[in-house]
């Protein structure tokens, strides 16, 4: 039989914003590169992460491979360009020469007057909107979106609540926005995904967070009031969280998962899922666990009927 390997490139929330009615959104996949045939034609296979999902796999390799870069052409045009060596990764998930030539790259200096090349100028040049986002134990930053990405990319941090509170013209003034807010309000522009996956071992009350996420929203745009920058307006929207991550964020007795996911065979039923960050479900046992689903990305696995070790003493959890 042989031995289908995949080189994970994480989970995507790239779907449509959910309709009106129905708050689904965003259809999250877990995206896989195959790596049997020819890894030049790089197909790639969706496995749906919907609630009731089984997720089996081991491990296939050691260390992260590179997953390539993207030249960016426009707005909504961009090239993902496949690493020809698929070599080891050895920055975050690239490796140094995929690293160098990626656009994205560039996207941070702009602002402060760095030269770009002209499709990613007509990618920064859409308007942009900055948010307030608050993660399960209170955690908060700022950040901003491109109009076309405005729901998806607060679907793929994983923020409990959010509210939007500028829409700027363009990206550079949106990062002008963004390093006001961290530097006047104290807003961080990041919270790593560990913190983010261990605060949902514990959710803070739903209502607390939104009192947080509204005081912190308030703030930021009475800052903006007072800013000498053109090119935006203030707005009050809130953000509408995807349901299928409503049990996550939800408060309630859960663990964090006990296994190290990059070595062994894992399996578990998706419950919930918020950014990449998954409630799961294993067999033999009523116990649920956060799995941190982005530490699988650039590894290789299989796909198989696995399923995780239910840790021996249970007791010792609670
Ligand atoms: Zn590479």
């Amino acid at each position: 039989m042989t031995d289908t390997r995949y080189l994970v490139h994480g989970v995507f929330w790239d779907g449509p914003p959910p309709a009106p009615g129905d708050r689904d959104g965003g259809a999250p996949v877990l995206r896989l590169q195959h790596l049997t045939g020819d890894p030049a034609t790089g197909g790639f296979t969706e496995l749906a992460l919907d609630a009731g999902t089984r997720l089996g796999f081991r491990l296939a390799a050691g260390g992260k491979s590179c997953l390539g870069h993207h030249k960016v052409h426009g707005p909504a045009a961009r090239d993902h360009v496949l690493c020809p060596a698929r070599a080891p990764a050895a920055k975050g998930s690239q490796c140094e020469r995929c690293f160098v030539v990626d656009d994205s790259r560039l996207i941070h200096d702009f602002h402060r007057g760095g030269r770009v090349p002209a499709g990613l100028r007509a990618y920064l040049m859409q308007p942009h909107w900055l948010y307030v986002a608050t993660f399960a134990s209170g955690a908060s930053k700022v950040g901003t979106a491109s109009n076309l990405r405005k729901w998806n990319r607060l679907a793929e941090q994983g923020a409990v609540v959010a509210r939007y509170v500028a829409r700027a013209e363009d990206g550079r003034v949106v990062r002008v926005l963004e390093d006001m807010a961290t530097r006047e309000a104290g807003l961080p522009q990041q919270v790593r995904s560990a913190a983010k996956a261990a605060a949902l071992t514990d959710p803070a009350p739903a209502v607390d967070l939104d009192a947080l996420n509204r005081r912190l929203a308030d703030e930021v745009r009475l800052l903006l009031a007072g800013a000498a920058v053109d090119g935006f307006e203030s707005v009050e929207e809130q953000w509408v969280r995807p349901a299928q991550a409503d049990a996550a964020c939800a408060p309630a007795a859960r663990h964090a998962y006990p296994h190290e996911l990059g070595a062994g065979a894992h399996g578990f039923r998706i419950v919930s899922l918020t950014g990449s960050l998954a409630l799961a479900g294993l067999d033999g046992t009523d116990l649920e666990f956060i799995v941190n689903l982005g530490l699988l990305k650039a590894r290789t696995i299989g796909l198989g009927d696995h399923g995780s070790e239910v840790p021996a003493v249970q007791e010792s959890l609670f």
